[in-house]
């Protein structure tokens, strides 16, 4: 069974000031090696981050269907490569939703991910309107056949986020009786898409993880880990949050 992997989402936070809660992030990686921890910064910190930690991966946030071109103000999955990532979030609902961002740009975008040599972590999740009128898990795993691309190779390069959007920066987490249906629903989906590979996919969940709560959530059948926005920008909070799930000298 592989590793919970707590990946952190700057968003649009981050100044070379930062690197220093990066490589506290990365000493305390050091501390937990019952756990897999990962950073998403802004594009523009990737290089010089990679620069100053060693046990984490980084990852960017988004990339472009293309490898190069004339696309202003974008990146590739390539140069996102080129700067020191292993990794690219794709489909974060706050792309599908600011930028009207398909299941089929998304499904371009992982695909280009993976043909740069990058994992891919595909973000899938149902707003609060969708799940009032109980159409989650139909929108969900609609989510994830659309936005999963086909092919043999993908599975092992592949993680899925399942991040509701209601919960995300709200400090609203679903039951985790839903968590815990969602994520089998994502599997079944998983499992129809990838064949037998998909029952090694990890599926994290996200929505306003925080040390207080990350123990119960993690705990849930079927989650393999955390996609982390706000409680990912401090050492302290990540590392409340990897203490909560695997205290440190723990067997
Ligand atoms: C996110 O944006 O991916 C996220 C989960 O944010 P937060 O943890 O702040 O809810």
């Amino acid at each position: 069974m592989s590793l919970p992997y707590i990946v952190g989402n700057w968003k649009m936070n981050g100044l070379r000031a930062s690197l220093a809660e990066a490589r506290a992030i990365d000493r305390a990686a050091a501390r937990y090696p019952k756990v897999e921890l990962a950073l998403a910064p802004p594009a523009t910190l990737i290089s010089r981050m990679r620069d100053v930690v060693q046990t984490i991966d980084l990852g960017g946030q988004d990339c472009h269907v293309e490898e190069s071109g004339a696309f202003t103000g974008d990146i590739s999955a390539a140069i996102l490569k080129d700067a020191g990532a292993e990794f690219v979030i794709v489909g974060h609902s706050e792309r599908r939703s600011t930028y009207r961002e398909s299941d089929e740009t998304v499904c371009a975008k992982a695909q280009a991910a993976l043909d740069a040599g990058l994992s891919v972590i595909v973000c899938v999740g149902e707003t609060e309107a969708q799940r009032d009128a109980g159409d989650a898990e139909a929108v969900v795993t609609a989510q994830v056949a659309g936005s999963v691309p086909q092919g043999d190779d993908v599975a092992p390069r592949l993680t899925l986020a399942y991040e509701p959007v209601w919960a995300i920066g709200t400090g609203r987490v679903p039951s985790l009786d839903d968590v815990e249906a969602m994520h089998r629903a994502i599997r079944e989906t998983l499992l129809k898409v990838c064949g037998d590979a998909g029952s090694n996919v990890r599926i994290l969940y996200g929505g306003s993880v925080k040390p207080e709560n990350a123990a119960e959530l993690l705990g849930a059948d079927e989650v393999g880990g955390a996609l982390v926005g706000g409680a990912s920008l401090t050492a302290e909070s990540v590392i409340g949050i990897v203490e909560a799930i695997s205290p440190a000298g723990s067997e």
